[in-house]
């Protein structure tokens, strides 16, 4: 099975508030692509040729884990952005957002934090555990809660330098509050509910 580069739902220049079209065009266009054909080159002919994404990242390690998992870890986060979103999340995520970190506004600025405090290229990740407790992770190079058991995640900022030098050269946290205004909670409430 040749896994393929999903086209985005929204144009490249349509997140241009935050993230610019040169930036969506190296680092989908480019960067995710590599991810792709990398993994597709390492498992012709191997035990994972015929695998879902999903199930690769979480049997694999060594080079074939570090494609598959960024080429997964960069599907759900583009798939969570979107140009003209709800600002807030709502239902059952907003419910356990407050109750949890207080408030929206709480939440977001410990999840910045977080961002900011990785050490490194990696990814802030929100979860929610089999009790529907939140949980935010930071995650070095390719890792994912996706390979830990009972975790579903949620959402993920990219905090490797290439998701945000063109834009933001070394401001990375500037990048980070940024990226509310693009994230599409119909999306990231979806996989909450869906869990
Ligand atoms: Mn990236």
């Amino acid at each position: 099975m040749k896994h393929e580069l999903p086209v985005l739902p929204y144009a490249q220049d349509a997140l241009a508030q935050v993230l610019s079209e040169r930036t969506l065009d190296f680092h989908y266009g480019k960067h995710e692509r590599a991810y792709i054909d990398n993994l597709n080159k390492l498992i012709d002919g191997t035990e994972y040729a015929d695998m879902p994404l999903e199930e690769i990242v979480r049997k694999s390690d060594g080079a074939v884990f570090n494609n598959a998992a960024q080429a997964w870890n960069h599907l759900f986060y583009f798939f969570a952005l979107s140009p003209n979103a709800s600002s807030e999340p709502f239902g059952e995520l907003a419910e356990a957002i407050s109750s949890q970190f207080g408030s929206f506004e709480a939440f977001k600025e410990k999840f910045e934090a977080a961002g900011v405090s990785l050490f490194g290229s990696g990814w802030v990740w929100l979860s929610a555990d089999d009790s529907g407790k939140l949980l935010i992770t930071q995650g070095k190079n390719a890792e994912t809660p996706l390979t830990v058991e009972g975790l579903t995640p949620l959402l993920c900022f990219d905090v490797w330098e290439h998701a945000y030098y063109l834009d933001y050269q070394n401001r990375r946290a500037e990048y980070l509050h940024h990226m509310w205004d693009i994230v599409d909670w119909n999306v990231v409430s979806g996989r909450y509910e869906k869990r």
